[in-house]
């Protein structure tokens, strides 16, 4: 599913198994990025998916968890097998994949476990920036639903594109959520000004003001 020129949805619920949060690819010239990497039901799919839009020949560098739960991150390791990506996430959720912590990671949830698996890069502190290939990628830490959530920024075709993912939430104590971090990381994504939301679950919000309704809302519920 192609959302710009250059990045396309790859799993996610109906794209690729059940229970799936999204799946995003973004192309940078010769090379390329996932975030997030569904419950890993639905790997082949996903592989065949990205193998109809990049040629083998464009090395995927970085496979982005935006955090931790099982729905995000249960297939992130057959992922780096297949590709030969880095995984990248934040510190603060880092632990819980890296322990396999079924309970923080929602696992439970799914009636899964978490198969704990290392992760290559762990984000510190609030920004970082990556290069790749003819672009960059800036991760912001936006906790709240889980310790170590993170937001992914980038420019596709003069557009900021805004990999929110689990916006909606929810909030659970047993994910370690906390409210006050979640309306504050809210309040950054408003002002990020993004033109395109590509959320979980929830799809793409195209349109600054789309966009800025969608997010609000969940300050209001929340608040
Ligand atoms: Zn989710
Ligand atoms: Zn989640």
């Amino acid at each position: 599913m192609k959302i710009t020129d250059t990045i396309w949805q790859v799993g996610g619920d109906s794209l690729s198994a059940a229970g799936d949060g999204a799946v995003y690819l973004a192309l940078f010239g010769a090379q390329a990025v996932l975030i997030d990497a569904g419950c890993g039901h639905g790997h082949k799919k996903i592989v065949a998916n990205i193998k109809q839009i990049i040629s083998l020949a464009v090395p995927i560098k970085y496979l982005f968890l935006t955090h931790c739960h099982f729905d995000h991150t249960g297939g992130a390791d057959a992922l780096r097998r297949e590709f030969g990506c880095s995984i990248v996430a934040h510190e603060q959720d880092a632990v819980f994949l890296e322990t396999g912590d079924s309970e923080v990671t929602a696992a439970s949830w799914y009636q899964a476990s978490l198969t704990k698996f290392r992760i290559n890069h762990k984000m510190q502190g609030g920004r970082e920036v990556f290069s790749i290939g003819n672009g960059s990628i800036t991760a912001l830490h936006a906790p709240g639903h889980s310790p170590g959530s993170m937001v992914l920024l980038t420019e596709s075709r003069g557009q900021k594109v805004l990999f929110g993912q689990d916006v909606h939430g929810p909030l659970h104590p047993s994910l370690l959520s906390n409210h006050g971090d979640y309306i504050a990381s809210l309040t950054m994504l408003l002002g990020l000004e993004a033109d395109i939301l590509c959320e979980g679950h929830f799809g793409i919000y195209r349109g600054r003001d789309n966009v800025r309704q969608f997010i609000q809302s969940f300050i209001s519920d929340a608040g």
